[in-house]
């Protein structure tokens, strides 16, 4: 081995992401994975069938930059319809090779050094670490089990005139809670009159449950204004494998990000784009999943109802968490791993959500799952 060369790190704190621990701990030990946000069951048949046919008839060079103008217009189509803000198809809408990458396009572009960004914990694992990479402030914001509300009084107090940017997440992994009406107002007064950017992580947009409504940014015109959308066809259609998704903004947000996102990947997955268009031009092609996925809430919610956790409600997300305060002294990580060692089922500790290991005796279970799988996870939890 040659000795290493000296080296600084940019990441100084940051390890594996705990969605890949967790997924090798659980392969190890052959649990029945209810970690990771991804379905263990297959997309449509179709979808496959369209992706295939593209690379057959020779889509296999680059797509635009901006994304396959078919599939923005399928998109913006689709905003208009369900959220009443109509972007333009050619500037305010760019195809992203994941919500990963459009969340770190916007926040390269657009957050400067020494700028600061509010941010709630617990936290998706990627969004500290990439406002950092930038030289800015995270500004963090605590948010509580088990409602995990938004204390807006404290985001208006923690606002300066650094601040460039809110992170939002709605529904929220891995709370599962989603934006009020009366979230979205007090955002819109907290940011009225500033240069605020919001950066609205809308990936379950469409896995919203009990008849509640989505709040994305795009449905308020003032919020519209200040916002960069980004959402998944990953978790749309049961494909989070193929890396795409998207974002929206008005056109002067619009401009900075796709010069980024020029530079990182220049355009996401041609075929698969192809695919997404034809699927996407099928009307209502998302009404079902709503449903779909509270069905798959109440089976497990049920199976695990004579369980020792203590369920907290789930809004929206693929996720649900559960308290097992009552159950046993131990953090949330010697839990979840010994779960996975002696239980032989596998999730994930909120404390990964949270930069100083906040530990509130709580996990996240994940119910993108076939039925058995959940059924036979909530059975080995029941015998904890
Ligand atoms: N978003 C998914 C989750 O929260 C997967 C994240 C990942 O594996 N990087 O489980």
């Amino acid at each position: 081995m040659h000795t290493p060369i000296a080296q600084r790190s940019k990441l100084p704190n940051v390890g594996t992401t705990i969605f890949t621990v967790i997924g090798q701990l659980a392969a190890k030990h052959q649990a029945i994975n209810l970690s990771q946000g991804a379905p263990n069951f297959p997309c449509s048949a179709e979808l496959i069938r369209f992706a295939h046919e593209a690379m057959l008839e020779g889509h296999n060079q680059y797509a635009p930059m901006s994304g396959l103008p078919a599939l923005r217009q399928a998109i913006v189509d689709k905003v208009e319809a369900l959220y009443g803000q109509r972007y333009d198809v050619d500037s305010e809408v760019t195809v992203m090779a994941s919500a990963s990458e459009a969340l770190f396009s916007a926040v390269t572009a657009l957050v400067h050094d020494g700028d600061e960004v509010i941010v709630f914990e617990p936290a998706f694992d990627s969004y500290i670490p990439m406002i950092e990479l930038q030289g800015a402030t995270p500004v963090v914001i605590k948010l509580a089990a088990p409602e995990f509300a938004i204390p807006w009084d404290e985001v208006a107090a923690r606002i300066t005139p650094r601040t460039r940017m809110i992170l939002l997440n709605t529904p929220h992994n891995p709370t599962g809670t989603v934006l009020s009406a009366a979230d979205v107002a007090r955002l819109e007064a907290i940011t009225d009159g500033t240069d605020i950017v919001v950066l609205s992580d809308e990936v379950y947009e469409h896995v919203v449950f009990d008849g509640e409504q989505h709040h994305s940014m795009s449905r308020h015109p003032k919020l519209a204004a200040r916002s960069v959308v980004v959402t998944s066809f990953g978790k749309t259609f049961h494909v989070t494998g193929w890396r795409v998704g998207y974002c929206l903004a008005p056109q002067a947000l619009m401009d900075e990000i796709r010069k980024v996102h020029q530079f990182a990947m220049f355009a996401a997955d041609t075929p698969m784009q192809y695919a997404l268009a034809k699927l996407m031009a099928e009307p209502g092609h998302y009404l079902g999943l709503s449903a779909f996925y509270q069905q798959k809430r109440d089976l497990l919610s049920q199976a695990l109802a004579a369980s020792p956790l203590k369920l907290i409600p789930s809004q929206g997300s693929f996720f649900m968490l559960a308290s097992f305060a009552l159950l046993s002294d131990e953090s949330d990580s010697d839990f979840v791993q010994r779960l996975i060692v002696e239980h032989g089922v596998a999730t994930i500790p909120v404390s990964a959500f949270y930069r100083d290991g906040t530990d509130q005796r709580v996990i996240r279970l994940s119910f993108a799952k076939d039925d058995a799988t959940l059924l036979a996870g909530a059975e080995r939890l029941c015998r904890i």
